[in-house]
């Protein structure tokens, strides 16, 4: 199943286009996409009695007819957003690192969050993409054993876990959440896509690219060196994991700043990532306003400054 926002309501997908699950449950799930996750089960219950060819598409993708798919942020407001570094060989040998034994967890506060056709306003800096599976969790769960953790998963998307290097790095206590987290470093979607959908959760190809450029990331979810289950086990032994949460899993290698010379983003740049059997991302840069520009600059000089 695939369940959208679309225009602010949760949808499910019909094949050929979406239903609007408020109307087609009589009011009994939804409208917003959030309300979804709250029931996820009795959602999934009621998803499953459906014939998808009989649910009345109310919006046909790419037909114009009745207005562009507004596809929005099919998790928009999640409680808990998780995020995992260092979580492929590849990419911890392009970062110079060693490889950690345990996860390194920070988060992306959930107001970086954006839609998988938006726009992104660059911040001063820069800006580099890390393509990733995000997963979703579907009920509470505490101290969940590696054996159930896809069981507590309402599904899965694309994301990209878009990073300012100079923020992210600064300082002796480098900031992750804050360099992570600017508007917009959270592209997520197209659409969740439940864990039955696929083939092998653990193993999805994922990667992207600048849109008529080339390859920049390429890999596969089971190089993970701290896979699902595992992530799942280790983070709810610690913080219950509530419906909608995400976690963004990792990223392989490829990103900007492991490149010779470095690449970043920049305006006009079309960032495409996919995950294999889920869908993809177009996300398009754009230049920060002046203003708001010379205001991050002072931002940034006031953390490095209270650094030393
Ligand atoms: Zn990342």
């Amino acid at each position: 199943m695939r369940f959208a926002n679309i225009g602010g309501r949760l949808a499910i997908s019909t094949g050929g286009g979406y239903a609007d699950v408020a109307a087609a449950s009589g009011g009994q799930f939804g409208p917003a996409a959030m309300e979804g996750l709250e029931n996820w089960s009795g959602l999934r219950a009621w998803a499953d009695r459906q014939d998808a060819a009989a649910l009345e598409p109310y919006l046909l993708e790419g037909s114009g007819e009745k207005g562009t798919v507004d596809l929005r942020i099919p998790v928009p407001e999640p409680r808990q957003v998780f995020a995992i570094g260092l979580n492929y060989r590849d990419h911890v040998a392009e970062s110079g690192l060693t490889e950690p034994s345990t996860p390194p967890v920070f988060t992306k506060f959930p107001t970086c969050l954006t839609g998988p056709r938006d726009s992104v306003v660059l911040p001063p800096g820069s800006v580099d993409w890390e393509v990733e599976l995000v997963v979703v969790i579907g009920r509470r769960g505490e101290h969940v054993s590696e054996g159930a953790a896809w069981s507590h998963v309402a599904g899965v998307m694309v994301g990209q876990d878009l990073s300012e290097r100079q923020l992210q790095l600064a300082g002796p206590a480098p900031q992750f959440s804050l360099g992570k987290s600017f508007p917009g470093f959270g592209p997520i979607g197209p659409v969740l896509v439940t864990v039955d959908e696929l083939a092998d959760p653990d193993d999805l190809a994922l990667g992207c690219r600048l849109e008529d450029g080339d390859v920049l990331q390429s890999g596969r979810t089971r190089d993970l060196i701290f896979p699902v289950p595992e992530l799942i086990a280790r983070l709810s032994a610690v913080c219950p994991l509530l419906p909608g949460d995400l976690i963004f899993t990792g990223t392989p290698a490829g990103v900007g700043g492991g490149r010779k010379p470095p690449r970043f983003l920049r305006p006009g740049d079309v960032l495409v990532s996919w995950v294999e059997g889920v869908g993809t991302l177009r996300n398009r840069m754009v230049a920060a306003p002046a203003a708001a520009a010379d205001q991050h600059s002072v931002q940034v000089l006031e953390l490095t400054h209270t650094t030393h």
